[in-house]
């Protein structure tokens, strides 16, 4: 259904309410442009819509989420998962700007404006929400253990008990501060990298014997260096990924997750994942529940 913008306006008028996205969007780039969607006056969606531009803080160096391929954008299923989102602000695909997001910035970069939205295997947790606010979650993933496929003495977090083994994660993320509880001297066992590409060729030249983060982002690794590398053991945490905004903007945050739900539903979150990180373990798509806090 497309409303005329005159006609939007009146009803918006009349009524005072809150007038949504008028969805129904079914391909290519019908629905964008600016006015091709009404919003609320003074909202993110309306400022975003009207500039005909948006901000994206993605990784770049994740396969199957966020790795820079070829085409000198980003690409997998967080690029996917905002190309949704963006579509339904009634902003054309190619006018997101991409900013690489390292674990460490991604609460920075919305405080400060530097983006508009993060989409990066961004877990949801309380600390964080001190600082932003949450949409999602869009997928749940686990952490996990990443060894050289020939290394049989890590088998699981207790294996770096002992004190002898060193194991990589980024700053900034969950998997670094929970790996702490299971070493036994942190100064020289955990190393720290801003990304993990850093990580993933300290284990590949031994320097560290194992880089941990969630599965779906080792699984991308392992997909990609064939033969090189393998899980090692169950996940032991859980990691829901929810989409970063401003603390305060609930309109934002309610919009998002109104698509999330219609996406989970209508086959567009499967597909997304079908074509990205899916690829590495078809089994682990599940879509999670939005949880509106
Ligand atoms: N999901 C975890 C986190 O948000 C690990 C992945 C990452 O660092 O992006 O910290």
């Amino acid at each position: 259904m497309r409303f005329t913008r005159m006609a939007a306006l009146t009803a918006v008028a009349a009524l005072s309410l809150t007038v949504a996205a008028c969805g129904g969007d079914d391909g290519g780039d019908e629905g964008t442009g600016a006015g091709s969607k009404t919003f609320e006056a003074g909202s993110t969606m309306e400022r975003l819509n009207k500039a005909q531009a948006i901000k994206v803080g993605t990784k770049f160096d994740q396969p199957g989420f966020g790795q820079k391929g070829l085409s000198g954008k980003p690409e997998g299923f967080d690029v996917e998962i905002a190309k949704i989102i963006v579509k339904e602000l009634g902003i054309p695909e190619d006018k997101i700007e991409y900013v690489e997001t390292p674990s460490k910035v991604r609460e920075d970069v919305i405080v400060n404006d530097t983006v508009d939205m993060v989409v990066a295997t961004y877990t949801i947790n309380d600390k964080r929400k001190e600082r932003i606010a949450f949409a999602g979650p869009y997928y749940e993933a686990g952490q996990n253990i990443m060894v050289r496929k020939d290394d049989t003495s890590i088998t699981g977090p207790d294996s770096f008990k002992d004190g002898t083994k060193k194991v990589c994660s980024v700053t900034g993320s969950t998997p670094a501060e929970k790996i702490k509880e299971y070493v036994k001297d942190v100064a020289t066992q955990v190393v720290l990298f801003d990304t993990y590409d850093k990580c993933r060729d300290a284990v590949k030249g031994g320097q560290v014997d194992a880089l941990t983060t969630d599965n779906v982002i080792l699984l991308g690794y392992i997909a990609k260096d064939e033969g090189a590398f393998k899980l090692a053991g169950d996940n032991f945490t859980k990691e829901p990924y929810g989409i970063g905004v401003k603390k305060d903007d609930t309109a934002f945050r309610n919009f998002i997750n109104d698509i999330l739900e219609a996406a989970f539903s209508d086959g567009r979150w499967k597909k997304a994942w079908d074509d990205t990180a899916g690829k590495f373990d078809a089994e682990l798509g599940d879509a999670p529940t939005v949880n509106r806090y």
